[in-house]
């Protein structure tokens, strides 16, 4: 029996909004956020309402030393009750890491692109594919109530920028592979920013017949201005999760003005105005955008409802709904 997502455990929403800003975001930014200044990001993010956080990715620090201090972050992030730590991890030498540092849940990730696999992460698909399978297994072999639950991120899932379109077939199949091989969800990504709401909502469908309840998260970058869209396109094909980092931030070191994930104000916002509960309390959220701004100065922060403020009679969906 593996086990459930951690964030199920907690009070009722209707879309679980999946914080990436500490791991997506500063990962994708040239500069190192200060640990001291994660934590307390992280605490402000939990604060807001936010149920379930990636806090940081295991990845060699070398090849990203923004993330050198991961297993101090999750460490602090576990102490802050009722929050669901996720944490990215590459292989599994990064998931014993991040097993070792508490992280009730892992995120994997498999490139549905065989050259985007490549080029990030220096395996075929197919290898990679395998490495989340030996994943699975080593967590099979923990202690029933130790085994952290394993999301498979399927990244370019919607387009990829080094090979271009990426077939609807293949993605299904990878999905199907990955969740026979023992991942418990399988999120899709569109990493790059490709995808748009007709294909969103054709393929999340395709691969929802396929997994049922194993169908992830959807993950929106905004690259290209169609984030927000894709995210209502997902939950029409039956998605009940959403990832997206609080300003918007991240984007691509080597791409200037390259927006990042999905902005968590604006989603939040979305979804309550939809009817949608989140938990989230929108004004709190807006607030901790202060601590991002004071240790990144200059970064980009994006959101428009950040700008505009809330609209007069704005009601969250479960006061309009008591
Ligand atoms: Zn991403």
């Amino acid at each position: 029996m593996n086990p459930t997502p951690p964030a199920s455990r907690t009070p009722p929403f209707d879309v679980l909004v999946r914080e990436v800003g500490p791991r997506d975001g500063l990962q994708s930014i040239a500069r190192t956020m200060p640990t001291e200044a994660k934590h307390r990001w992280i605490t402000a993010l939990a604060a807001s309402g936010l149920r379930t956080i990636e806090a940081g990715s295991f990845v060699s620090p070398k090849l990203l030393p923004q993330m050198a201090d991961a297993a101090a972050i999750v460490r602090q992030a576990l102490t802050i009750p009722g929050l669901a730590v996720a944490a990215l991890a590459p292989n599994l030498r990064g998931a014993r890491d991040a097993f070792a540092a508490g992280a009730p849940e892992l995120v994997l990730t498999v490139s549905a692109s065989n050259e985007h696999s490549l080029a990030n992460v220096r395996m075929t698909t197919e290898q990679a594919v395998a490495e989340a399978k030996k994943i699975c297994e080593w967590r099979g072999a923990l202690p029933a109530d130790q085994r952290p639950f394993v999301g498979v991120a399927l990244s370019t899932s919607f387009g990829c920028s080094l090979s271009g379109p990426v077939s609807e077939d293949r993605v299904v199949a990878l999905a199907v592979q990955l969740a026979a091989g023992g991942a418990d969800a399988v999120h899709l990504a569109d990493t790059v920013g490709y995808a748009n709401p007709v294909q969103v909502k054709r393929l999340t469908a395709r691969v929802k017949r396929e997994l049922g309840g194993k169908l992830g998260a959807g993950h929106f970058h905004n690259t290209r201005g169609q984030g927000l869209a894709n995210a209502v396109a997902a939950l029409e094909a039956g998605v009940t999760a959403l990832d997206s980092s609080l300003g918007g931030l991240g984007g691509c070191p080597y791409a200037p003005g390259a927006t990042g994930n999905i902005v968590t104000e604006d989603l939040v916002f979305l979804l309550e105005s939809m009817g949608l509960r989140t938990g989230i309390d929108l004004e709190k959220l807006i607030a901790a955008r202060a601590i991002v701004a004071a240790a990144l100065p200059g970064e980009p922060l994006y959101g428009h409802l950040a700008d505009a403020g809330l609209p007069k009679g704005f009601v969250y969906a479960a006061t309009a709904r008591s």
